[in-house]
């Protein structure tokens, strides 16, 4: 069923707690927590709780939660205090596109000039 947990996702077991990871914010619907292969001096991924494969599903099942993840990012921007100087938001969706976890996140990058267009 939509949103529900599924077995073999990473990203399910870090909201279970089942794998570690180091979270800087928290709410009753996403979680956000350091990328561990960080791209930025600030790399924070804002996951929703429930499972959905890529924002574009999230966004159809559940648009509350979705833009729970896009205020979160907004959030996280301010805490890790790259809101100042720019800081880019990517939802990456599909494997053509550099998707690699299939539970929707968003990538919340700053602290160092970001190019335009990206790779
Ligand atoms: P994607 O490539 O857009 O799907 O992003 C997945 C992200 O998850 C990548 O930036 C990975 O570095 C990150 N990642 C993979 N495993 C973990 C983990 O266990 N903890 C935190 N981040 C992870």
């Amino acid at each position: 069923m939509a949103g529900e947990p599924q077995a073999d996702c990473l990203f399910c077991k870090i909201v279970a707690g089942d794998v570690p990871a180091t979270v800087v914010r928290e709410t009753e619907t996403t979680v956000a927590f350091q990328d561990i292969n960080p791209q930025a001096p600030s790399h924070v991924l804002v996951i929703p709780k429930a499972h959905y494969p890529d924002a574009a599903s999230l966004a159809a099942g559940a648009p509350e939660v979705a833009a729970d993840v896009l205020r979160e990012a907004g959030a996280v921007a301010e805490q890790e205090k790259v809101a100042g100087n720019g800081y880019r938001v990517v939802l990456n969706t599909g494997a053509g596109a550099g998707q690699t976890v299939f539970h929707a996140h968003a990538h919340v990058l700053g602290g160092r000039g970001l190019n335009w267009p990206p790779g």
